[in-house]
């Protein structure tokens, strides 16, 4: 048997249940893969409660994991026995032994381990797409990053620091603007006791970003949109507030550009794959990126997890060892 996190109906952490599982078996293109760490998103939660629909239920629910590889099935061609991989995007993470096609799967460099790995691919992949794909970021860039102290905010912090840009973040709590801070972020404003667009305003001499990325979602419109300069680039990339509510197209004023990026389209093809996480690995393996991972829990504690990332209790990446 193998054990996997499991939901039946959606709801809040205690729908997370720990349940024996038939040993899955790989099929035509895929491996089985025994897990050593598992990311934690806000995705599982959207996926846990409702606000992203589910193929069907009971559901295993889990976006990224890291592993060895313990069979292959038929017409496995790029991967054996043995190899360490890593994933972000299938579903079913939250388990001890799962299948997972080999086309999803990257191949662990050495120094990368799967602790590691379950903390940075989702998150970093995300940020290396936001900052050198959706827009391309460079010295000349201001931009503004919700969430600044989080896992996704960490990585953005360093990597927007190594592009030489300018990071203004938002942070509720002088912690975690302090930690934004030592991972790079140029200035940071503290939403608890700053009004985000005045600040964002001042900050740049009244003219704004040319880029904002938001993944707070609900609680942050239409106030990011302020404080885009004119033809300025509104990227909304996550719901951790709630999903932004519908819009009139006429919020765009100053012929904004919105987007809604998906790390699943910027990593549709096994190239895009690779080279996105080849890209990741480089900055951590130089050490441009340091991934900040404080929050690890056992498999069957998933809940607690849940409950310490939606509650705003975390910074940096979160995981799950079975
Ligand atoms: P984080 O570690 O960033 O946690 C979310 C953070 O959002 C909190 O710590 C909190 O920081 C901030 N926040 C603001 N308002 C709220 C609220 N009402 N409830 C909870 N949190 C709030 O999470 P992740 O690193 O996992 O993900 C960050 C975001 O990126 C998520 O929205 C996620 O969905 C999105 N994402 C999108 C992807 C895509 O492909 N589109 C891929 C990966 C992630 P503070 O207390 O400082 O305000």
């Amino acid at each position: 048997m193998a054990y996997s996190i499991r939901v039946h109906v959606p709801g809040g952490p205690e729908a997370l249940v720990l349940e024996e599982v038939p040993m899955p078996v790989p099929g035509q293109g895929e491996v089985l893969l025994r897990q050593h760490a598992i990311g934690v998103n806000y995705i599982d939660i959207y996926h846990r409660s409702g606000l992203y629909k589910l193929p069907g239920y009971p559901a295993t629910i889990g976006s990224e994991g890291a592993g060895e590889i313990i069979a292959v099935g038929p017409g496995v061609e790029r991967l054996k026995v043995g190899d360490r991989v890593a994933y972000a995007g299938p579903l079913g993470a939250y388990a001890d032994i799962r299948t997972v096609s080999e086309n999803r799967l990257v191949k662990l460099p050495d120094g990368i381990d799967y602790e590691l790995a379950a903390s940075m691919l989702l998150r970093g992949m995300t940020v290396r797409s936001l900052l050198r794909e959706v827009y391309r970021v460079d010295k000349g860039t201001t931009l503004l990053f919700h969430a600044a102290a989080g896992g996704v905010g960490l990585i953005a912090c360093q990597w927007v620091r190594a592009l030489g840009a300018t990071m203004i973040g938002t942070v509720s709590s002088d912690a975690k603007a302090n930690l934004a801070r030592e991972n790079g972020c140029t200035h940071v404003i503290n939403t608890t006791r700053e009004d985000f667009v005045e600040r964002t305003r001042a900050l740049t001499g009244g003219k704004g970003c040319d880029v904002v990325y938001d993944s707070v979602g609900k609680d942050t419109f239409p106030k990011s949109l302020d404080c885009l300069k004119p033809k300025g680039l509104w990227v909304s990339f996550g719901n951790s507030s709630g999903p932004v509510p519908p819009f009139e197209l006429t919020a765009l004023k100053g012929s904004l550009f919105a987007t809604r990026p998906s790390i699943l389209a910027y990593t549709a093809t096994t190239q895009e794959l690779e080279e996105n996480a080849a890209d990741l690995f480089e900055m951590v393996l130089s050490k441009k990126i340091r991934i900040t991972s404080n929050h690890r829990y056992p498999l069957a504690r998933a809940a607690d997890a849940h409950r310490d990332l939606e509650t705003r209790r975390t910074t940096g990446s979160v995981i799950l060892v079975p």
